[in-house]
C-alpha cells in the first residue's frame, strides 16, 4: 500500500466520486470554492456509473432489443437466427461506462477540481488521512462525505463464491440456470436481464410481494411478466442452505409447501446494500452512526460536526443516484452560504423491469394506512391509443390526490416509459399541482404521457376514454 508524506490543503474536500460526490464537487467549484475530490477507485462515477445504474440499464437496453425482435412477430415481422455475442455486449457496456467516466473526469478538470486516488478517513475535525496515495493527509475547511454503499451478503453465505450485482453486471458468462435471491429492484432487474440473455431464472423472495413498499396494483403486471419470463418465481420462500459443488450450487429453500433442493449454475445475491461508513474515522470527530449504519444529518446535510456534510447512500432515504445528486447540490450550496435545504416533496423511484414501474410521492397504500381522504384516479393503458400502436397495453397510471381541493399527492405508473413519465409527476408534486393542472395541460397525442392526464381526469370524475367511473375516495 502506498503511504505518502505530502500534506495538502483545500477549502472543500469531497470523499467519493459517485453521483453524490462528483455533483457536489462540481456545484461547490461553480460557486467559487477550491475543491479536491478523493476516490479510492481508478475511475470516477461511483457505484452508479461503474457497477450500478449505467451498466444495468445498458444490459436492459440490450435485452429490450431481443424482446423487441420477439414482439415483432405480432406485427408480422420475424427475425431469423437471432444471435447473442456476449463479449461484444460486454465490450459495448464497458464502452458506455468508460465514456461517461471520462466525461466526469473532463467536467472536473474544466473546473480546476483536483482528483486524488486513495482511501480516506477522518483523522480529526479538519483533517483527512489518505491510504494508497502519495498524499498522506488533506486539511480542509469543509468536507462532504459521499462514500456510498456495497452489497450485503447473508451471514450464512460468507466465504462462498457467489455473484452480487457487481459480478452479474460484468456478465462473465450467461449461466444456464441462475438463482436470484431477492425480489427487490436490483434482483428483479437483473433477473429480467439474465432471463432475456437466455438463463433459466429462478427468483426467490422471502416476502409475499415483489418490490416491497410499492402498491400491489403497480407490482402485479411485473409479477405476471416475471412469471412468464422466469423459469420459476417463488414468493414467501426462504433460502435455508447453499452449497457449492464444483461448478454447481445446491440451494435449499423453505416455504409453506416444505423444503426443496434446487441445482443451479450460479447464484446472484441481491438482498440489500449497506453503507460504507465503518472505516471513515467518524468516531474520532464524535459522529455516531444510527442503527442501520447511516450518518444522521439535518436538512442541510450537516452531520453533528457542522462543517462535515454527508450525502447519498450513507444517509437516510432511498439509495438512489438522483437523490444523492440532489443532496450533493444542497450540501455544496449550504457551504457557499446559500439558503438551501433537502426538502423535496418527492424522490421518484423507478424499476427498469419489463414493464417498468415508477412512483413518486404518496402511494395509495400509504394513503389508506394513514386514513387520508384521497381520490384515486386510475387509467388503464389498454384504453390508451399510443399503447395500442406499440402493442404494449398492460399497465396503468394512477394519481392520488386530496379529496378536498384536489392537490396531487402521489403518482404511480406501470408500463412502457414509466421511467420517463414519472418526471412530470415529480414536477407536479414539487410545484404543489392540483388535478386541474394536469387535466388542463395539453398533452401531445398519441403519447404515453396522455395517460397521466387521463388518470387525473378519472380522479376528477370526468374521464373521456373510459366509461364514467364512480370516484374512489378514502376513507369509505
Ligand atoms: C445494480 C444496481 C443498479 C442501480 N440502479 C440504479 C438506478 O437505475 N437508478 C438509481 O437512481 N440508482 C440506482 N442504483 C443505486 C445507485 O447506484 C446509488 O444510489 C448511488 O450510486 C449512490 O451514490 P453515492 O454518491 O452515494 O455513492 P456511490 O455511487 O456508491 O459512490 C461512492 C464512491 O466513494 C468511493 N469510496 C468509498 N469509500 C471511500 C473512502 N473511504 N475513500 C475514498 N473513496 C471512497 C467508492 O469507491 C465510490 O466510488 C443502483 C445500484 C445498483 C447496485
Amino acid at each position: 500500500m502506498v503511504m505518502g508524506s505530502i500534506q495538502q490543503e483545500t477549502e472543500v474536500v469531497v470523499v467519493g466520486g459517485g453521483p453524490g460526490g462528483y455533483v457536489a464537487a462540481i456545484r461547490a467549484a461553480d460557486l467559487g470554492h477550491e475543491v479536491l475530490l478523493v476516490d479510492e477507485r481508478e475511475r470516477l462515477g461511483g457505484v452508479c456509473l461503474l457497477e450500478g445504474c449505467i451498466p444495468s440499464k445498458t444490459l436492459i437496453a440490450a435485452v429490450e432489443v431481443i424482446e423487441g425482435a420477439r414482439r415483432g412477430k405480432e406485427m408480422g415481422i420475424t427475425f431469423e437466427g437471432l444471435k447473442l455475442d456476449v463479449p461484444a455486449l460486454r465490450q459495448f457496456t464497458e464502452g458506455v461506462v468508460n465514456q461517461l467516466s471520462g466525461g466526469i473526469q473532463t467536467l472536473l478538470k474544466k473546473r480546476g477540481i483536483a482528483v486524488l486516488r486513495g482511501t480516506a478517513e477522518l483523522a480529526g475535525p479538519q483533517e483527512l488521512r489518505l491510504n494508497g496515495s502519495e498524499v498522506a493527509s488533506i486539511r480542509f475547511k469543509h468536507c462532504i462525505l459521499a462514500t456510498g454503499s456495497r452489497p450485503t451478503l447473508l451471514p450464512q453465505l460468507e466465504g462462498i463464491a457467489l455473484w452480487t450485482s457487481r459480478e452479474a453486471l460484468a456478465v462473465p458468462r450467461v449461466p444456464e440456470r441462475l438463482l436470484v435471491l431477492g425480489g427487490g429492484y436490483i434482483g428483479l432487474e437483473l433477473g429480467f436481464v439474465y432471463a432475456g440473455l437466455g438463463s433459466r431464472v429462478t427468483l426467490v423472495e422471502l416476502l409475499p410481494q415483489l418490490l416491497a413498499g410499492a402498491d400491489a396494483d403497480l407490482v402485479d403486471p411485473v409479477r405476471r411478466s416475471a412469471s412468464k419470463h422466469f423459469a420459476s418465481l417463488q414468493l414467501e420462500t426462504r433460502m435455508v442452505g447453499l452449497e457449492r459443488r464444483g461448478d454447481l450450487c445446491i440451494v435449499e429453500t423453505e416455504s409453506a409447501a416444505g423444503r426443496t433442493k434446487l441445482e443451479v449454475d450460479e447464484v446472484l445475491v441481491a438482498v440489500g446494500r449497506k453503507p460504507n461508513t465503518e472505516s471513515l474515522g467518524l468516531d474520532r470527530v464524535g459522529i455516531a452512526l444510527d442503527a442501520r449504519g447511516l450518518i444522521p444529518v439535518d436538512a442541510q446535510l450537516r452531520t453533528r460536526v457542522p462543517h462535515i456534510h454527508a450525502i447519498g447512500d450513507i444517509v437516510a432515504g432511498p439509495g438512489l443516484a438522483h437523490k444523492a445528486s440532489r443532496e450533493g447540490k444542497v450540501a455544496a450550496e449550504v457551504i457557499a452560504g446559500r439558503p438551501a435545504a433537502f426538502d423535496n416533496v418527492a424522490i421518484p423511484a423507478v424499476v427498469f423491469t419489463d414493464p417498468e414501474v415508477a412512483w413518486a410521492g404518496l402511494s395509495e397504500s400509504e394513503a389508506r394506512q394513514r386514513g387520508l381522504a384521497v381520490t384515486v384516479g386510475k387509467f388503464p393503458l389498454s384504453a390508451l391509443g399510443r399503447a395500442r400502436t406499440v402493442g404494449r397495453t398492460e399497465g396503468l397510471v394512477k394519481v392520488i390526490a386530496d379529496a378536498e381541493g384536489g392537490a396531487v399527492r402521489g403518482v404511480g405508473i406501470v408500463g412502457p416509459h414509466a421511467s420517463e413519465l414519472i418526471a412530470e409527476a415529480a414536477l407536479a408534486l414539487e410545484m404543489g399541482a392540483v388535478l386541474e393542472d394536469l387535466t388542463a395541460t395539453i398533452h401531445p397525442h398519441p403519447t404515453f404521457s396522455e395517460a397521466l392526464m387521463e388518470a387525473a381526469e378519472v380522479a376528477e370524475g370526468l374521464p373521456v376514454h373510459i366509461p364514467p367511473l364512480k370516484r374512489s375516495t378514502t376513507p369509505h
